[in-house]
This record gives structure tokens, C-alpha cells and sequence, in this order.
């Protein structure tokens, strides 16, 4: 075994299928294949491969649950054993895949162990395994609660999807010292990454071939970073621009579509790896429920994003203004997103979008120095204070922009602020700083006064 491979820990209650899982990615069959609660207390090491790597894969063979082994059945002696685990997980593990089972959905210890894994900086994947069927798929997106990114559907036993987990795993990894096969890289150049979104024929590869069939002279196809996926850049006056997983959308005709759920799976792994969002509606049809569902997780993900409202030469006026309502209403919550209404079959309005993307793409990127980031700041809570909190007027002490991509604030507070002042000045620092299609993020933090 070599000693400086990068380190993958396993970390899960007992009979979740952590060893099963272990296999598949060991690919052999002779590590534990049956799990009960003990079978694997010891932890195991095994040498794994996938897409180029190398990677060392620890089970760390799950906490003991309470009651087991004459432990108490106390909650304190657990917690600590969960945390214990979690903590020597994260210590010594350059990447953390917690497994959790779809068919107990989460309990007390996952999201205690969740918990304590999202205060580490160690990475962490989240599996949900004995996801056997399709049915089971939609009940993945429940896990998003433990915060820990997009859950990643297993099937341990019967070897479903482990290949994305697994893109994923190595995705994830620290770069190799000695770098491999550049081509087998993932992007991370800088260079500006689009997802095409949005859910069956709403007009995604029509537009896409559009927006890359016109004036383009350069256009590279690149191997992405899952399996069969192509990523395309293409040049633009202003430099390359990447679309992420286009793989599916050059074919002509696309014979095997897959079902609606592992399109939203792939598109949100798309996204994962964007910065930008071209978030496309089939406006024939307004915003539906579906529609809504997607366009939740990927606000989830915090990428820059554009609604599109394709098919519009199909719209007389008032069914216009319906659907221009429609996404007031149902998609609120994006509301820092514009809205352009286009036709992918005629062209029409399309050369927009790229101008669009590039604003997106600066607002991402931004970043504000700290003094105007507090004199801002400092004239809000003059124009409009903070309402009283039982005697206490809150005061922002002072702020900083921790990170960009997209923006993050963290205001310094001598005592909570409402969610709607927090709007308040979301809204300022989007006027003032010209934060226009991106999210940004405002983290609160208190201090003493
Ligand atoms: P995808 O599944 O999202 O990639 O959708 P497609 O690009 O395959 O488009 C689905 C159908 O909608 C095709 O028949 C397209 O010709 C049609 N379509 C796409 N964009 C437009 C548009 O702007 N106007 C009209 N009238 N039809 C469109």
C-alpha cells in the first residue's frame, strides 16, 4: 500500500452497505460482502482505482449504535462515538463519502454525523445507497437537508450509478504530485463554465446548437469529467466560454432519452461544475411544477443563472404577459436571475444571451473592497435601522467579503437581524455593487458590542 495515495473514508451507521459499497469501488469481491453491525468494526484498507487515480479507500467500519456491546443506550455516549468517528474520518482522510439508506431515510445520527463533518474543510460526498429502483429516485433529494451537496443515488448491490459516485470521488480527490494525463483533468482553468438546464424539450439542444452553430469559428469538443460527457468551448470575442455536458445535445436525434429523473440528475451535476446557469422554460407551456422542483436545486448550488423563456414566437400577447407572471410568482426566489425571452427555432433574441452570460459571469466573479463593502453598508442601516430587538437596536459592526464566486458576506452583528432586513441590504449591496444575475450570500455572525 502506498503511503502517500490520497485517502477516502467511509463513514456511515452500521447496515447502511458501507462495505457492499466498498467492494464496488474495490472492485473485488472479497472484502466483506455481508454487513451486519460489528461484521466490520475493525477498519479495512484497500487499494482503489478509477479514472486514472490511485486512491487508498478506508472503511471505517461505523460507530457502534447504542445498546450495542454493552454500551449504554444513553444519546450523550453516542453523539460522542458518532463525533469521534466523524472527527478521526476527517483527520485522516483527504475526502469523506458518508453513506446513508434511502429506505430508513435520514435519522438522528446521520444528521449528527452530518453535522459534524460540515464544520470540517476535509471535502465530503454524500452516497445514498439501496436506491434498487426507480422509484426510489425522487426520495434521494430529501437527503439534501444534511447539507452535505447534491446526494449521490447508489445502489451498492447491484452496482447502479457507483460509476458517478465514483466520477465524483475522483473529482473531488487533491490533484495527483506527479500530474497524469493532463487530458484526464478536470477543468478547473478558468474558464467560464455554462449549464444548459431545464427539463425534456423545452428547446435545450436548439438552442445550444444555435448559440454554438452561429459565427463560431473555433469549437473545441472536450472530454468532460463523467463518463460520456463532452464539454464544448467555443470562442467569443471576449474569450473561450465552456458548456458543460453537451455530449447529449450535439446528437441529431437523441435516441435513448433518458427518464426525467436521471436527466435532473445529470443536469444538476452539470451544474455542479458551471458557473453560470442557462436555466431554459418552454414558455407554451408557463412555469410548471416541474420546472419549479428543478429550478430550486439549482439555486441550491449558488451558480450565476438566466431564465430563458424559449418558444416565444409561439406566445400571443397575453399568454406573454402570463408566463412573464408566472415566473414573478413561481420563481421568486430567483428573483436576482433575468428573465429573456427568446426563440431558439428562429434565432430570434438568441444573440442576447451570450452579453447576458458575460454579465453574470462579472457579477460572479466580484469583488469589493472592504471599505466600501462598510460605508454601504454603514448609509443602509442610517436610511433604515434595524428594528429593535427586545430594547436592543442591532448594530453591524462591520463586514467583509470572505469569498466571490459567487459573493460572500459576513456581517459582524451585535445581535441577529431579521430575514427581512437581511433582504434590505441584499438588495443594496446588489444596487450599489452591480450584483445584478448572480446570487450572493450573507453570512451573520455576532459578536459583542
Ligand atoms: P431539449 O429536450 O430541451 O433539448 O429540446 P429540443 O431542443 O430537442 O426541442 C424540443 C422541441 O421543441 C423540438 O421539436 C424543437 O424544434 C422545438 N423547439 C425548440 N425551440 C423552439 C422555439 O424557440 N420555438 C419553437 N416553435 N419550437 C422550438
Amino acid at each position: 500500500m502506498t503511503a502517500d495515495l490520497p485517502v477516502v473514508a467511509i463513514v456511515g451507521r452500521p447496515n447502511v452497505g458501507k462495505s457492499t459499497l466498498v467492494n464496488r469501488f474495490v472492485g473485488r469481491r472479497d472484502a466483506i460482502v455481508q454487513e451486519k453491525p460489528g461484521v466490520t468494526r475493525d477498519r479495512k484498507e484497500f487499494e482503489a482505482e478509477w479514472g486514472g487515480r490511485t486512491f487508498r479507500v478506508v472503511d471505517t467500519g461505523g460507530w457502534l449504535a447504542a445498546g450495542e456491546s454493552g454500551l449504554t443506550s444513553e444519546d450523550t455516549a453516542l453523539a460522542a462515538k458518532v463525533s469521534a468517528q466523524a472527527d478521526a474520518a476527517m483527520a485522516e482522510a483527504d475526502l469523506v463519502v458518508l453513506v446513508v439508506d434511502v429506505a430508513t431515510g435520514i435519522t438522528e445520527e446521520d444528521a449528527r454525523v452530518a453535522a459534524v463533518l460540515r464544520t470540517g474543510s476535509t471535502p465530503v460526498i454524500l452516497a445514498v445507497n439501496k436506491v434498487d429502483d426507480d422509484r426510489r429516485g425522487h426520495e434521494i433529494w430529501e437527503f439534501q437537508r444534511l447539507g452535505l451537496g447534491t446526494p449521490y443515488p447508489v445502489s451498492a448491490l447491484h452496482g447502479r450509478e457507483s460509476g458517478d459516485l465514483l466520477d465524483a470521488v475522483v473529482a473531488a480527490l487533491p490533484p495527483a504530485l506527479e500530474p497524469e494525463d493532463p487530458a484526464a483533468k478536470p477543468f478547473r482553468d478558468g474558464i467560464f463554465s455554462v449549464a444548459v438546464v431545464g427539463r425534456p424539450n423545452v428547446g435545450k439542444s436548439t438552442l445550444f446548437n444555435r448559440m454554438v452553430g452561429e459565427d463560431r469559428s473555433v469549437v473545441h469538443d472536450l472530454p468532460g469529467t463523467t463518463r460520456d460527457s463532452i464539454d464544448t468551448v467555443i470562442d467569443t470575442d471576449e474569450g473561450p466560454l465552456r458548456f458543460v455536458d453537451t455530449a447529449g445535445m450535439r446528437r441529431a436525434s437523441r435516441v435513448d432519452e433518458p427518464t426525467e429523473y436521471y436527466s435532473t440528475v445529470r443536469a444538476l451535476q452539470s451544474v455542479d461544475r458551471a458557473d453560470a446557469v442557462l436555466f431554459v422554460i418552454d414558455a407554451t407551456e408557463g412555469v410548471t411544477h416541474q420546472d419549479q422542483r428543478l429550478a430550486e436545486r439549482v439555486d441550491g448550488a449558488g451558480c450565476a443563472m438566466v431564465i430563458v423563456l424559449n418558444k416565444w414566437d409561439l406566445l400571443d400577447a397575453e399568454a406573454r404577459d402570463d408566463v412573464k407572471y408566472q415566473v414573478r410568482q413561481k420563481l421568486h426566489f430567483l428573483g436576482y436571475a433575468p428573465v429573456l425571452p427568446i426563440s431558439a427555432l428562429t434565432g430570434r433574441r438568441v444573440h442576447q444571451l451570450l452579453p447576458a452570460l458575460r454579465q453574470a459571469e462579472t457579477a460572479y466573479h466580484r469583488r469589493i473592497p472592504t471599505a466600501s463593502l462598510n460605508r454601504v453598508l454603514r448609509d443602509a442601516q442610517a436610511a433604515h435601522p434595524p428594528p429593535i430587538d427586545r430594547k436592543h437596536r442591532p448594530r453591524i459592526l462591520y463586514a467583509t467579503q470572505g469569498a466571490a464566486d459567487p459573493p460572500t458576506f459576513t456581517l459582524f452583528v451585535t445581535r441577529t437581524l431579521p430575514p427581512t432586513y437581511l433582504r434590505y441590504l441584499e438588495r443594496k449591496l446588489r444596487e450599489e455593487f452591480d450584483l445584478g444575475p448572480t446570487p450572493i450570500k450573507l453570512r451573520v455572525r455576532r459578536r459583542g458590542a
